[in-house]
């Protein structure tokens, strides 16, 4: 509790439940984002909107809630091509990787999360990464981030700690975790606010939220959301 942490905070679904788990968790916490041309900018505006609603919505983690930082790394779109970054349909390559995947985006994310943390007296990591239903994104991997764990903390010589709270856990799970840690204003909060889909489409309210409906992290957020509302009883 007494550990000072840095959630990695998109604005997704996943981030979101991240970063009530840490408010929980510790006694200081602050925010960081990149802005690296993804087609889903939107998800940048969403956050904001997030954090004002915790703010106002719960007082106890309001007081823990620290500044945010936002990163332009828009050298990743020149360094990637890929159907996050550039207008093109999400398909399957031959590798065996959806082409949405942006080559080693969260090594690179951490390494600069991690400069920000030295920089502010941050001890503990929180990224949302999930190797339960996630699309085989390596840099998302257990063994990846806990490598990555062990040389962020030789590199800065200062124990950096690498929390992956989803890591083991599905998408159903997340909205059970959600609903665990904030209850319903909570679900709500991250129905509302949050954004998921990889094409940023926000004309369409769902039950589960907005978002196109069809692509891959619209699917993975809708199935989910409806696994957990067969189990869990409605508000
Ligand atoms: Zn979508």
């Amino acid at each position: 509790m007494n550990s000072k942490a840095l959630v990695l905070f998109s604005g997704g679904q996943d981030s979101a439940t991240c970063l009530a788990w840490a408010l929980e968790r510790y006694a200081h916490v602050e925010t960081i984002a990149f802005n690296y041309g993804q087609r889903h900018a939107v998800e940048l505006q969403c956050r904001l909107e997030m954090m004002a609603q915790l703010r106002s919505g719960f007082p106890a983690w309001a007081e823990r809630l620290g500044p945010d930082h936002l990163l332009d790394l828009s050298v990743l779109g020149q360094i990637s091509d890929t159907a996050l970054t550039q207008d093109q349909a999400i398909t399957m390559q031959a590798n065996g990787l959806p082409n949405t995947f942006v080559p080693g985006r969260n090594l690179l994310f951490f390494n600069f999360a991690a400069a920000v943390a030295y920089r502010r007296g941050l001890q503990v990591l929180v990224g949302g990464m999930c190797e339960t239903d996630y699309s085989g994104y390596p840099d998302c991997r257990d063994n990846t981030l806990k490598a990555l764990q062990v040389a962020l903390s030789l590199g800065l010589d200062s124990p950096m700690v690498i929390e992956t709270p989803l890591m083991w856990v599905d998408k159903a799970g997340t909205w059970a975790l959600a609903q665990s840690l904030g209850g319903w204003p909570l679900m709500d909060l991250i129905i509302e606010h949050t954004h998921t889909c990889y094409l940023g489409d926000r004309s369409t309210r769902h039950a589960w939220g907005y978002g196109c409906g069809q692509c891959p992290a619209c699917d993975l957020r809708r199935t989910g959301f409806e696994t957990f509302t067969g189990q869990a009883p409605q508000p």
